[in-house]
């Protein structure tokens, strides 16, 4: 971005407006726009013109009755509003992708003006990769700003093909972009030491790939929520109705066995909450996390394994975490996962680097107010935990090559 001019010239960003909103369209989390606007003020206040591409929602998959698309529920106009006030001046609204009109709106584009396109998922070509479109998107602009991290891991034409029609000086991650990606390298290459990844949430099928890959770089991974009954279960561990992958038990055993072989400290809560319904309602007790009756079910991690988890991640000097430790949306067994939140920012506060990211955590860290505790919050759910996972980021390399 420190490299580019935007003095007069017109800048094709792709964010990530992909915001919630209630149902009269009111945004009820603006995390994403916020996120974005150092970039797009930066633009700004350099003398350039935004014209904004982003998805909002999946509106291709949920479509009117008649097949066509709900563009009533899914258009960008939803967000004019919001956004004009947070970038203090008006946002133009091109309510077509292609053709005459936007060509014209961008055109006339003056310094410092806004231009929003409508749902870029409105196209089928949009995530078909499609050439023709990006070709078209490419034309309206002199620059192209990819800030959009949480759709990097998808090859869509606004994405990933649109940066093939901007040279090398033409184009740029936006600031959130580069924070993202800075942050997941911070972890997989040159991390200080030790360096604890926590993991939870609820299924151990999709957290493989970064446990694996967690094997090669962590000196300790601790594994909590409901993932972890499944590696109880693998160890003979008895886990009443916990949640559980029967599938998969052969996998943790070999998990926890490759860790052991390599030297990497794997916790598993010792003792968990458990309750007698999924209700937090339910009567609920403490108990081992190898011995859950039959008829109970482990919601959250216990006051021993709190302890212990706590001990680790303040003892660490790098700290990643994705997944809750317990159903955090039910305030009896949010106490796991707001312990282990209070733990990573202390941790932070005593100079280690943190990172949340890729799934529920964030939401967690959202809902106790811990944002600003945490070196870096990931605004990017599957791209981060792809990035994690050692994979190439079609967003990112597009941008590289
Ligand atoms: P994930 O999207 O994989 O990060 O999983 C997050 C979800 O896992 C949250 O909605 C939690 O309520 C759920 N979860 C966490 N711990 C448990 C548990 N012990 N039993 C059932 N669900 C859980």
């Amino acid at each position: 971005m420190k490299n580019l001019s935007f003095q007069f010239k017109k800048v094709l960003v792709r964010v990530d407006f992909n915001v919630p909103v209630d149902k009269q369209y009111h945004i009820t989390d603006d995390t994403r726009i916020q996120a974005a606007l150092p970039t797009l003020n930066h633009i700004l206040e350099q003398g350039g013109a935004l014209i904004l591409l982003s998805h909002f929602g999946r509106p291709d998959e949920k479509r009117k009755e008649d097949g066509s698309i709900d563009v009533a529920r899914f258009t960008m106009r939803h967000l004019v509003d919001h956004l004009s006030k947070v970038l203090g001046r008006p946002v133009q609204f091109c309510d077509e992708l292609t053709g005459e009109k936007p060509a014209k709106m961008a055109a006339a584009l003056l310094p410092g003006e806004v231009l929003l396109m409508e749902n870029t998922r409105f196209l089928p070509g949009e995530k078909k990769g499609s050439e023709e479109l990006a070709k078209e998107w490419a034309a309206l602009a002199d620059l192209y700003v990819n800030d959009a991290f949480g759709a990097a891991h998808r090859a869509h034409a606004s994405t990933t093909t649109v940066a093939k029609f901007f040279g090398p000086d033409a184009k740029s991650f936006g600031y959130l972009m580069e924070e993202e990606v800075k942050s997941g390298k911070r972890i997989l290459e040159h991390p200080d030491r030790p360096l604890t990844a926590i993991i939870g949430g609820a299924k151990v099928s999709d957290k493989i790939l970064l446990l694996e890959r967690l094997l090669n770089l962590a000196d300790t991974i601790i594994v909590g929520g409901g993932m972890a009954y499944t590696f109880m279960k693998a160890q003979g561990g008895t886990i009443g109705n916990s949640l559980v992958e029967d599938d998969r038990l052969e996998l943790a055993a070999e998990l926890i066995k490759k860790a052991a072989d390599r030297g990497v400290k794997f916790l598993l809560p010792e003792d968990s909450i458990i309750a007698d319904q999924f209700s937090n309602e339910a009567n609920h007790k403490t108990a081992d996390s190898n011995a859950v009756p039959d008829g109970w079910m482990g919601l959250d991690i216990g006051p021993k394994a709190c302890k212990a988890f706590t001990e680790a991640i303040l003892a660490s000097k790098t700290i990643l975490w994705n997944g809750p430790m317990g159903v955090f949306e039910m305030p009896n067994y949010a106490t796991g996962t707001k312990t282990i939140a209070e733990a990573v920012a202390k941790a932070t506060q005593n100079g280690a680097f943190s990172l949340v990211g890729g799934g529920d955590s964030v939401a967690a860290i959202n809902l106790l107010h811990l944002q600003d505790q945490i070196s870096f919050v990931s605004t990017g759910g599957g791209a981060m935990l792809e990035l994690l996972e050692g994979k190439e980021l079609p967003g990112v390399a597009a941008m590289i090559k």
